[in-house]
């Protein structure tokens, strides 16, 4: 089922509808189309679809409510669509819930990368997510024995690094918000301060890193958040 998963996409622009179809067709997808935030929610009932597409900008409810309803009672992955500079809203919408986003205007090719991130969401949750041994590039963790290797070479971490690079890499492909990594790693949210993240962002980077000016595994989502590299 995940290896052809249904795609519902709810946006109202025309232009921009019928070139996610196109991409979406083109790449041997199924979709459905909805124009309003209440016609996508009833296909999302009626249809079941594997992964959503959303615009924040609808006609009739606003899309950060469409993800709050459809999170009321599904984990599916919902990733939103959304202009460009439109810091404040993409972190209210992965903060209500959307897994990742994507800013218009885009492209083929990044829309593809995100549903391939969204789809393996899909499988992990089908799979579960057993894995021992995570490996990128230069990069092992070793989750049994609690081991952080660079080229094969054990480094030490804080406990508060290993929670965020744990953290990264469980969502890996996916923009993490400042209030969500509070959270998380510490266990609070608002009124958290994102420089404490930023302090202990910087010192992991410093630990796994090779070339900080051309981060390989974590990079910066300005004003939002931070990204784990997808592969
Ligand atoms: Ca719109």
């Amino acid at each position: 089922m995940y290896d052809s998963p249904r795609i519902l996409i709810i946006e109202d622009d025309k232009y921009i509808q019928s070139f996610i179809s196109l991409s979406l067709k083109t790449n041997g997808y199924v979709f459905d189309r909805a124009s309003t935030g209440i016609e996508g929610i009833s296909l999302f009932n009626n249809n079941h679809p594997d992964i959503i597409l959303l615009d924040l900008g609808l006609p009739d409810i606003d899309g950060i409510e469409v993800i709050k309803l459809i999170r009321e009672n599904s984990e599916i992955p919902i990733l939103v669509v959304s202009a460009r500079g439109q810091e404040s809203e993409k972190i209210a919408a992965l903060d209500a819930g959307a897994d990742d986003y994507i800013s218009k205007p885009f492209n083929m090719g990044e829309l593809m990368a995100r549903i391939r991130v969204a789809q393996r969401k899909l499988k992990r949750e089908i799979h579960g997510d057993n894995v021992r041994i995570f490996n990128l590039d230069y990069l092992t963790v070793d989750y049994e024995k609690r081991q952080v290797l660079i080229d094969n070479k054990e480094i030490h971490l804080t406990p508060i690094e290993y929670k965020l690079l744990l953290l990264l890499i469980a969502n890996k492909g996916k923009v993490l918000t400042h209030n969500y990594i509070l959270k998380e790693v510490w266990g609070y949210g608002e009124t958290g301060d994102s420089r404490t993240i930023r302090v202990f962002m910087a010192s992991l980077r410093r630990k796994i890193e090779k070339d900080k000016s051309r981060p390989r595994f974590i990079f910066t989502e300005v004003g939002i958040g931070y990204r784990f590299a997808d592969e």
